[in-house]
């Protein structure tokens, strides 16, 4: 595929989190554009730190259930206030600039308000400036439905324009401009002995971001592999792209050198663990119950059943904890006609999960994270597997314990995992 002489730059929260810093990154795509003279520059950025956060708290003191097209309209203003600031930096700095809002951009979306999908950028607009040698400075997370309301894509999303827009636009490169250097082996401000890693792939990265990685969305990292977008994670405060020192590439599965056994540990706190007790144990009581969940579009993650004694079962199940509320209710009304006992939550949870292409090739990855657990005296609640995955489900007090004792095992000496089938 050709690709346009174009980069998009994304810088995060952090990195645009006060004026001072708005400058900084104002001084960065200066600089790129008077070292990259021919190439299209185009900014995507989120809002300040904590800005959208403080809106949410804004919304929930004035009502108790927002409605979700005024909060879509609400958490927008918090990216419409750091475009306008850069795309102002750079006029003063010699360099032209405007900034866009998603309607202006024509980044449209489904109407799902708060979590919406984006359908198809029109990117006229964006090359309008291009092509007169300016920098549009977009926003990010923002879209707009057909019927013109404004949406937003969802926690994080503002990744999702930036990788959305660089395929749209055949940008040579999206560069994800973050508060740490890459992406590491697992968050790096929670164990100290996290490494930088040069590439990862696409997979990788989809199964670490939906695992809790959150220094690039999912739904990004989808779009770069479906449209081949060439991607960078780096960090704004550390200079420029300097592989190994400032930056991880997302690359396809064939562009990597080597396929280590682990390449990152994750972990969630956002999960609940939902327990219907002492269930008759008929499959039609199984299939009830999670059509009644399905029918209220409640995501289920982890399963698992164990017997009490006789046909009766305790069936143990985790949903995003937003969703517990809705579960729970649900539940309850089904208990009387399944003759369960009753139904339980428990919150202070986490979900510590191990990611690997090798894993694919391996075996033994289980046994050993399961004996490294045990050594930590750590009780395995749950358990999830996927082809290049493993996921547990532990006390929440044990999460930081279960982190840093499954990434000191797993990327020390990788070749000591007992049974290899290559
Ligand atoms: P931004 O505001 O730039 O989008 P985010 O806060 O969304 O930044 O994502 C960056 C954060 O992701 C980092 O500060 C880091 O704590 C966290 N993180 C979690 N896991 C990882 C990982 N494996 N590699 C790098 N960062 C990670
Ligand atoms: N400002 C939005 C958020 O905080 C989007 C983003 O930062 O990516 O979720
Ligand atoms: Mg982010």
């Amino acid at each position: 595929m050709s690709r346009s002489p174009i980069v998009v730059m994304k810088f995060g929260g952090t990195s645009v989190g006060d004026v001072a810093r708005v400058r900084g990154v104002a001084d960065i795509v200066a600089r790129y554009r008077n070292e990259h003279p021919g190439v299209g520059v185009v900014v995507v950025l989120s809002a300040m730190a904590g800005e959208t956060n403080r809106l949410v708290s804004l919304a929930k003191e004035c009502v108790d259930r927002p409605s979700p097209r005024e909060l879509d309209v609400l958490l927008a203003t918090g990216e419409q206030v750091t475009i306008a600031l850069l795309a102002m930096r750079l006029q003063q700095l010699g360099v032209q600039s405007k900034s866009l809002l998603a309607p202006q951009a024509r980044i449209s979306t489904d109407s799902r308000h708060t979590n919406a999908q984006i359908e198809q950028i029109d990117c006229t607009a964006v090359e309008e400036v291009i092509a007169r040698g300016g920098v549009p400075v977009v926003a990010g997370f923002q879209g707009i439905a057909e019927s013109g309301d404004i949406t937003t894509l969802g926690r994080g999303g503002s990744d999702i324009t930036a990788v959305a827009l660089a395929a749209a636009l055949r940008a040579e490169t999206c560069f994800i401009y973050t508060d740490v250097p890459g992406v590491f082996s697992t968050d790096p401000r929670m164990c100290r002995e996290a490494k930088l890693l040069e590439r990862v792939s696409h997979e990788e990265m989809l199964e670490m971001a939906s695992l809790g990685a959150k220094v690039l969305h999912t739904r990004s990292v989808y779009f770069a592999m479906r449209y081949s977008v060439p991607l960078v994670v780096l960090s704004t405060f550390e200079g420029p792209f300097r592989p190994g020192r400032n930056g991880t590439w997302i690359v396809s599965e064939e562009e990597l050198m080597e396929k280590p056994v682990v390449t990152g540990v994750t972990h969630r706190l956002d999960e609940a663990q939902i327990t219907i007790e002492a269930l008759p144990d008929a499959i039609d009581a199984m299939a009830r119950l999670f059509d009644a969940l399905s029918e209220r579009d409640v995501y289920i993650d982890m399963i698992s059943q164990e017997s009490v004694g006789g046909d009766v079962i305790n069936v143990s199940l985790t949903v995003p904890d937003d969703q517990s509320i809705v579960a729970l209710e649900t539940i309850r009304a089904l208990i009387p006609d399944l003759q369960a006992n009753g139904v339980a939550v428990e919150r202070d949870i986490a979900k510590v999960s191990v990611v690997g292409i090798g894993m694919r090739y391996h075996t033994g990855v289980a046994a050993r994270g399961f004996r490294c657990l045990a050594r930590e005296n750590i009780d395995v609640q749950m358990i999830n597997t996927s082809e290049i995955k493993l996921s547990v489900l532990v006390a929440r007090k044990y999460c930081d314990a279960a982190v840093r004792a499954l990434h000191a095992e797993f990327t020390g000496d990788l070749s000591a995992v007992e049974s290899s089938n290559p």
